[in-house]
């Protein structure tokens, strides 16, 4: 069982989703955590007391926007104000567009680079000189499969996902010795709320109703024919802040159904 007692987690985009659930693992194993993300703030309340009072632990709330450098370097402070330290960092924030590439709105590329993309790297060029400082830190970034394989009308989401991968690895080879590790996590399609808002724009690309794009695109590319759960996906990363995964660094994990394996 991973400990992190005295360890502070900051993950972004964690109002919901993916993030909420590695909180809610990093927490459950003893870690403070800051969450980040956009919601109604009484939700966002919600969810953060909510980690205080299930796991005793402290939980303090970055409304840092992605796509502001300044923000995020702002909120890497705000945790290391906060808790004394930012151990762990998970560049998780995203968001999705589906469209074909000549009527990709512009200002969507631009956004999902900055969020998707960008983002992972103003975070942690704010976190890693604490890091070495303390001389331990664990990054995760949240890829996806479309960092190693893509699908069509998703552009720029799988250029940023493709993206994240090569900084992950160039980002663990600078920090080996320092006793930081780098990896990211590459899930299939799991059930969360930016899964279901791509649903009617899928439909409109395809020309497709709702159960044919659950059934014909989302599941059809995953042998298993079943959607990974965020708990899942907060499981491995859990697992890669703990003393055994150590020596893994610089790797993209997949957990995706099989999907990557055809
Ligand atoms: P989600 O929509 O449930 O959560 C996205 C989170 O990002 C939310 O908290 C949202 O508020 C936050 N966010 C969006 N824009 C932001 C901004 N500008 N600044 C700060 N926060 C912002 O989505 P999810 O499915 O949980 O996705 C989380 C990550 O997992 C994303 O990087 C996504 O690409 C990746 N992913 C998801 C799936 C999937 O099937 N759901 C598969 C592979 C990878």
């Amino acid at each position: 069982m991973t400990n992190l007692k005295g360890k502070t987690a900051v993950v972004t985009g964690s109002t919901s989703g993916i993030g909420l659930a590695y909180a809610r693992a990093f927490a459950g194993a003893g870690a403070n955590v800051v969450i980040n993300g956009f919601g109604a703030p009484a939700d966002i309340e919600k969810e953060r007391s909510a980690i205080e009072a299930d796991y005793k632990v402290k939980a303090a709330y970055s409304p840092a926007d992605m796509t502001k450098p300044g923000e995020i370097a702002d909120m890497v402070a705000l945790g290391e104000k906060t808790f004394g330290s930012v151990d762990i960092l998970v560049n998780n924030a995203g968001i999705q567009f589906v469209s074909p590439i000549e009527e990709f709105p512009i200002e969507k590329w631009d956004a999902i680079i900055a969020i998707n993309l960008s983002s992972a790297f103003h975070g942690i060029r704010a976190a890693v000189p604490g890091m070495k400082k303390r001389g331990w830190g664990r990054i995760i970034n949240t890829a996806s499969a479309h960092s190693l394989v893509a699908s069509p009308f998703k552009s720029a989401y799988v250029s940023a996902k493709h993206g994240i991968a090569g900084l992950t690895k160039t980002v663990a080879l600078e920090v080996a010795t320092f006793k930081i590790t780098c990896n990211c996590i590459s899930p299939g399609y799991v059930w969360t709320p930016l899964v279901e808002r791509q649903i009617p724009d899928t439909m409109k690309a395809r020309n497709m109703t709702k159960e044919q794009v659950i059934k014909d695109v989302l599941l059809d590319a995953q042998p298993t024919k079943e959607f990974v759960t965020s708990e899942q996906v907060a499981a491995l990363a859990l697992f890669l802040c703990g003393d055994d995964a150590a020596q893994i660094t610089g790797a993209n994990l997949s957990i995706d159904g099989g999907w990557t394996a055809e």
